[in-house]
């Protein structure tokens, strides 16, 4: 509303197109909210207000995200790396038994 950016934003309902806005948490959000999270006995001055709770602005780490997927990736293939070889080692173990 004040088009002051913010990393965190409270996203809510606040007239009667019952859109989501995005406000940050501090003079925009209490001005549409009177302050309670979900505007709780106050619905005579906001009765289209709707609390959607608390939003990272994702332009804040855009870097960090980009790294992500990567990180992701080399988690899942050494969490398969260790699938596979616990896999042979009780292989390993069942025939050791048996012979
Ligand atoms: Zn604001």
């Amino acid at each position: 509303m004040c088009s002051t950016p913010r990393s965190i934003l409270v996203r809510c309902q606040i007239d009667e197109t019952q859109k989501w806005h995005f406000v940050c948490p501090g003079s925009c959000w209490k001005s549409v909210s009177g302050g309670v999270e979900d505007a709780r006995g106050l619905e005579d001055e906001h009765p289209h207000y709707r609390y959607g709770g608390m939003w990272k602005d994702r332009s804040a780490d855009g870097p960090v995200s980009a790294k992500k997927p990567r990180k992701v990736k080399e988690k899942q293939k050494e969490e398969a790396l260790n699938r596979s070889k616990s896999g042979i080692d009780s292989d390993q173990e069942e025939t050791d038994k048996t012979s």
